[in-house]
């Protein structure tokens, strides 16, 4: 039985967020850097973060060229843009909350690489830089070729291209870890290996396991934020998991090129890390496998991610792959981001789809903004 004590003193909060990934936490943050007074907890399933935030490569990308054309296929120029907007609104609100040193930001750039079939989009860069010059206010892509051989990637499979001075890279884990801290100097609390069961009417389950029953914490405000996992709690919204492959090779002496890159709408994505190379992306190649919560791997993928770095990206390089992870993204149909009232007391803030690391602290202000 829980004593009079914990059930007069740490059960009830102003506001529960479920989920310590990148949005819950800079959520948390957010309400309580506006709200100083407000009790905040964080509830987390997992030892660390268990989901996307800290399993991703560490782009900081609005879209390439070749996901933004696909993109106003599937939503329309209006939409389009105004997702990449809240992606690079939320990109700066990072840097802002953070500091850039924090968060081991480089700013060398980043390129997409268009194999033949999509190389029609080098006809689009004017009219895309026309369309985003009202969020960069200035020109965001061009035309890069003579990289392709300087960086040392096949010309017979890359025929083209493009650079974007806004992109850049952070270092994953040493961002989290500074948001952790921070979150934790704000004076909020979180719980890791606590996973919600149940939520409804302010309420708010657990399994509470050394006491052997259930564990019922109560807030004004109850925030979801699980992401991938969402439809664990709440089976109604339509949020698909997505998983991602990632691996890294060992520094490779007088490795030619540092940035951020992308191919294939965005499907492949590699960079630098110091002289190592991440490499990751290829869900495309098995949608449905990949439509998995499996923090597995899947043969095929890592196949042809290996292939694509020994012919396209380091071709006559000696490298060794040094390790491999992948992480669980939440997909919805029309990759645009939600908040939800789902009751009285509960939101949940779903799909920020393969783009959270830009688009979270933007959510987290839009999502404090509905609170109060
Ligand atoms: C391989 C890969 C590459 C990516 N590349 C990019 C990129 O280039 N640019 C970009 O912007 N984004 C990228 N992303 C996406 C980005 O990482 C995610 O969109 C972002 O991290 C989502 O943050 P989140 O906090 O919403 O979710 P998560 O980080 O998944 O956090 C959700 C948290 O909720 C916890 N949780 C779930 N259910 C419960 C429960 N019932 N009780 C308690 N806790 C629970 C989970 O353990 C998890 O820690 C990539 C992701 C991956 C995996």
């Amino acid at each position: 039985m829980l004593s009079f004590w914990e059930k007069n003193s740490l059960l009830r909060y102003d506001v529960i967020i479920v989920g310590s990934g990148i949005l819950g936490l800079s959520t948390a943050c957010e309400i309580k850097e506006r709200y100083p007074e407000k009790n905040i907890l964080v509830l987390e399933r997992g030892i660390l973060p268990t989901g996307a935030s800290t399993k991703n490569a560490g782009f900081l990308c609005f879209g390439s060229i070749t996901e933004i054309l696909a993109d106003f296929n599937l939503k329309g120029e209006k939409e389009t843009l105004s997702l990449v907007e809240k992606r690079w609104k939320g990109i700066n609100y990072l840097k802002e909350r953070l500091a850039e040193n924090k968060i081991g930001y480089l700013s060398y750039g980043g390129y997409d690489l268009l194999d033949t079939p999509h190389s029609p989009a080098v006809k689009e860069i004017d009219r895309v830089n026309a369309l985003l010059k009202q969020v960069f206010d200035n020109d965001v892509f061009q035309i890069s070729d003579s990289k392709i051989k300087e960086f040392g990637f096949n010309r017979e499979l890359v025929s083209h291209m493009v650079y974007s001075p806004f992109e850049a890279q952070i270092d994953t884990g040493e961002m989290m870890k500074t948001l952790l801290k921070y979150a934790q100097f704000l004076g909020i609390q979180i719980i890791n290996g606590a996973e919600v069961k149940e939520v409804s009417d302010g309420k708010v389950y657990l399994w509470h396991s050394s006491m052997n029953e259930s564990i019922c914490f109560k807030a004004e405000k109850i925030l979801i934020c699980a992401n991938a996992f969402v439809n664990k709690l709440l089976p109604e919204l339509d949020v698909k998991p997505g998983r991602g492959h990632v691996i890294i090779t060992n520094p490779i002496t007088g490795l030619k090129f540092k940035g951020i890159f992308h191919f294939n709408q965005g499907y492949y994505y590699f960079r630098n890390y110091g002289e190592r190379v991440i490499f990751g992306g290829g869900r495309n190649l098995d949608f449905e496998a990949e439509e998995s919560f499996d923090f597995g791997f899947n043969e095929t993928i890592l196949n042809d991610l290996k292939d694509k770095l020994d012919n396209m990206i380091l071709p006559g390089t000696e490298y060794v792959i040094e390790d491999k992870w992948t992480g669980i993204m939440g997909f919805t149909k029309n990759k645009l981001p939600e908040i939800l009232n789902i009751d009285k007391n509960t939101i949940a803030a779903v799909s920020c789809n393969g783009m959270g690391i830009a688009l979270s602290s933007y959510i987290a202000r839009e999502l404090t903004d509905s609170l109060y």
